[in-house]
C-alpha cells in the first residue's frame, strides 16, 4: 500500500503553503482579527477558485455564519427557521443523532420519517429506492455521518425540497457540492476546532422563511445580517478554527483531507476484515464511515462481541497509549475516530496493537 501523496498533490500542497505565506503573514492575520469580517474574502475566493481547492468554495447565494449552542441547538433552530406552514419535514432516520433531531420535531412540528434503518440496528444508511419523500416538504433532513453507529453517506440523497444536513462529524473531511444543500450545520469540535462554535452554511433565501417574531438570537437572518457578531462570539474557538482552516489549506484543502482520511480508514478496515472474524465491523461495506470506525472484538455473531475481551482490549490499548477506543456507551464495542487531525502514523500504531492483541489471545 502506498499512502504517500502523489507528486501532483505534493505540488498542490507546496503551492498552497507558498500562497498562504505570501498572502496571509502573521501581521495580516492580526489585522484581520480587528476587522468585522475576520477574514479576507479576496484571499478566500482565490483559494477556492484559482487554487482549485474545491469544497471551500461557497456559492454567492449562501451565507456562512458562526453560532453557539452546538449541533444540538440546530435540532431546534432548523425547524424554527425553515418550516413552512402545513408542509412537513421529511427525515431520514439513521441513528442516535437523527433521533435527537426527531425528538425536537415531536414537540409539535409535522414531520414524516421518509426512511429509517432502525429495524437493522442502523448498520447502514438508506438505499435510494427506500426513501419515500412527501409531496412539498419544507425540507429533507439527514445526517451525513452517524458518529455513534459508524455509518456515512457516500452519495448524497436526492430531494426536491431543500436538503438540510447535519455534518457535525464529517464536515471538511471531503469535498462537497454546497449548491446541492439548503443548509449545512456542524459543531466545530470534530474537524474544525474546539467546541463552542457551530458553523452554519445556509442559502440566504431560506433564512428569510423565518417569522420575524422568533427570538432574535434564534433567527439565522440575525447572524447573517450582523456577520456573526450580533452578540459576543466565542472568540477563542473562532480563532482556532481559522488556524485549522489554514492548516487544512496547506495540506491540500478538503481534497487533501479526503486523501488522508481514505488512507487511514482503508488501513483500519482492512485490518478488521483481514482478522478472520476476530475483529468484525457490523456496518455494511457501502455505508462504512471514514470518520468513525466501529468494530467488535471476539464473540460469535456479527452484531455482538465478547464484552470481557472488549474491556481488556480497551485497557491494554490505553496502556499502550491508545486512548478512547471504547464505542459509545449506548452501543458498546469499539470505536476509532479518524477525524482530520489524526495522522496515518497513529492508525499504523493502532493496527500494530490490534494484530498483537489478536496474536496473543486469538
Ligand atoms: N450531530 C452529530 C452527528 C454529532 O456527532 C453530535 C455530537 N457528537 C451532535 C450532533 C451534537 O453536537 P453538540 O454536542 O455540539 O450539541
Amino acid at each position: 500500500m502506498n499512502f504517500a501523496f502523489s507528486e501532483e498533490q505534493e505540488e498542490l500542497r507546496r503551492t498552497v503553503r507558498q500562497f498562504l505565506e505570501a498572502k496571509s503573514p502573521e501581521t495580516e492575520v492580526r489585522r484581520l482579527m480587528e476587522t468585522t469580517e475576520g477574514y479576507d474574502p479576496s484571499v478566500w475566493k482565490q483559494m477556492g477558485q484559482e487554487l482549485g481547492l474545491q469544497g471551500l468554495a461557497i456559492p454567492e447565494e449562501y451565507a456562512v455564519i458562526f453560532v453557539q449552542g452546538g449541533g444540538s441547538m440546530q435540532f431546534t433552530m432548523v425547524p424554527m427557521n425553515l418550516c413552512l406552514s402545513g408542509k412537513p419535514v421529511d427525515v431520514l432516520h439513521t441513528g442516535a443523532w437523527t433521533a435527537k433531531a426527531i425528538g425536537e420535531l415531536q414537540k409539535g412540528i409535522p414531520h414524516h420519517i421518509a426512511a429509517s434503518t432502525e429495524a437493522e440496528r442502523f448498520v447502514r444508511v438508506p438505499r435510494t429506492e427506500e426513501i419515500k419523500l412527501s409531496e412539498g416538504a419544507s425540507y429533507t433532513y439527514f445526517c451525513t455521518n452517524n458518529t455513534i453507529e459508524g455509518t456515512q453517506y457516500h452519495h448524497m440523497p436526492a430531494s426536491h425540497a431543500p436538503l438540510v444536513a447535519d455534518m457535525s462529524s464529517d464536515i471538511a473531511s471531503r469535498p462537497i457540492d454546497v449548491s446541492k444543500f439548503g443548509l449545512i450545520f456542524a459543531g466545530a469540535q470534530k474537524n474544525l476546532g474546539p467546541s463552542g462554535v457551530t458553523v452554519v452554511i445556509v442559502r440566504k433565501d431560506l433564512a428569510e422563511r423565518a417569522d420575524k417574531d422568533l427570538p432574535t438570537l434564534l433567527q439565522y437572518r440575525t447572524h447573517i445580517k450582523e456577520k456573526s457578531l450580533y452578540h459576543t462570539p466565542p472568540t477563542f474557538a473562532v480563532y482556532i478554527l481559522s488556524l485549522v482552516t489554514e492548516w487544512m489549506a496547506a495540506e491540500g484543502g478538503v481534497a487533501g483531507m479526503q486523501k488522508r482520511n481514505e488512507a487511514k480508514a482503508k488501513l483500519l478496515y482492512e485490518t478488521i476484515d483481514g482478522s478472520n472474524g476476530y475483529y468484525h465491523c457490523p456496518v455494511e461495506k457501502a455505508s462504512r464511515s471514514l470518520m468513525n470506525v466501529v468494530f467488535r472484538v471476539g464473540g460469535s455473531t456479527t452484531a455482538h462481541g465478547d464484552e470481557a475481551l472488549e474491556k481488556e482490549f480497551a485497557k491494554q490499548a490505553t496502556a499502550a497509549g491508545l486512548i478512547g477506543t471504547p464505542g459509545h456507551r449506548s452501543v458498546g464495542g469499539m470505536r476509532i475516530s479518524l477525524y482530520n487531525a489524526v495522522e496515518l502514523d497513529a492508525v499504523q500504531v493502532l493496527v500494530g496493537f490490534m494484530r498483537e492483541f489478536q496474536r496473543a489471545r486469538g
